[in-house]
């Protein structure tokens, strides 16, 4: 089926989420990171990013917030580009959990995989694959590099959040020399933890990570840079990597109810693609029990469901003025 769409129409969807979920109050910040749980937990931002470049926002879209999880596409991201498909899925694999996300059972069931890049493990692996290895200071480069042509403008680390996180991370230095004890770390293990660690301490902003979306939603180019920042072949599968876990036990449920696949982060960020149409973006700190922005999400399934679309539809959307 043929689905047309108006810009107007799509910026009274984000406008109403905005102003439906604003007063919500469920959830709570993410408070075993101590940066995390003195966020303002009222901060709530909503972008639309069209594949024409143009955005469309409601609220906090300018506030840089810690990325989290979300980073993980990025990197994985970069991994395709420096390896390639089948060697992302031979050294790190692209099944889900159901587990999670710093989960250590996981690695265990899934015969001493990390399972996929989007959870702990795999994202721990996947900066340990970036290229050049044994050179940290080249590798966070390139780790930054890729995440600022992918959001079109480059991310500030929050270095509080980063030290933050650094001090109380013993479930990951865990997860990473469990990896090392499986030949599943590509480089030292200390110093690949030290980079998803910085990874995930960088700021970003809802605008940036609609952005983002787009660039995946796009086959790789950028809507508003116009850079072609990775091979188009590769879309299908960074939208597949998220939508079998981007939101670690609950990602069924969640494209179930919402029909986008959509990468989360502790922080209460949320990056969805809908391939061929747009990215979504949304963020408020308060967070569920598996680690999901709970406003972020209302908001997104709100503006899916309301422009009745699904990246299971099979409609083709076009989006008119
Ligand atoms: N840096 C966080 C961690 O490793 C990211 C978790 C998340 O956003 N789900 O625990």
């Amino acid at each position: 089926m043929e689905r047309n769409l108006t810009f107007v129409s799509i910026q009274e969807a984000v406008q109403e989420a905005y102003n439906l979920y604003k007063e919500n109050t469920d959830g709570k910040n993410a408070d075993y990171i101590p940066y995390l749980a003195q966020i303002d937990s009222r901060l709530f931002g909503i972008s639309v990013c069209l594949l024409d470049g143009r955005s469309i926002e409601a609220g906090d879209t300018q506030y840089a917030f810690g990325i989290e999880s979300v980073s993980k596409v990025h990197t994985a991201i970069l991994a395709l580009r420096q390896y390639g498909a089948e060697k992302l899925l031979s050294m790190i694999g692209a099944d889900a959990t159901g587990l999670p996300f710093n989960s250590i059972i996981a690695i265990l069931l899934e015969n001493d995989h990390p399972s996929t890049p989007l959870v702990n493990a795999g994202a721990i692996a996947a900066c340990s694959m970036v290229k050049p290895i044994g050179d940290a200071r080249a590798k966070w480069e390139a780790i930054v590099d890729n995440l600022t042509q992918l959001s079109g403008s480059a991310p500030v680390l929050i270095d509080e959040l980063y030290r933050s996180e650094s001090a109380t991370n013993f479930n990951n230095r865990s997860i990473a020399w469990l990896l090392k004890n499986y030949g599943r770390i590509y480089d030292d293990p200390d110093m690949s933890l030290d980079l998803y660690t910085r990874q995930c301490s960088l700021g970003i902003t809802a605008h940036q990570l609609a952005i983002c979306g787009a660039t995946i939603a796009n086959k790789g180019l950028n809507p508003v840079t116009q850079q072609n920042v990775f091979d188009g072949a590769f879309a299908p599968q960074i939208t597949s990597l998220i939508a079998t876990v981007g939101f670690y036990e609950h990602t069924g449920d969640w494209l179930y109810t919402s029909g986008l696949p959509a990468k989360s982060g502790v922080g209460g960020g949320i990056m969805g693609v809908l391939p061929g149409v747009m990215g979504i973006a949304a963020f408020a700190p308060p967070i569920d029990e598996a680690g999901n922005s709970v406003k972020a999400q209302l908001a997104v399934k709100h503006i899916m469901n309301r422009l009745g679309l699904s990246v299971f539809s099979g409609d083709r959307v076009t989006i008119t003025d």
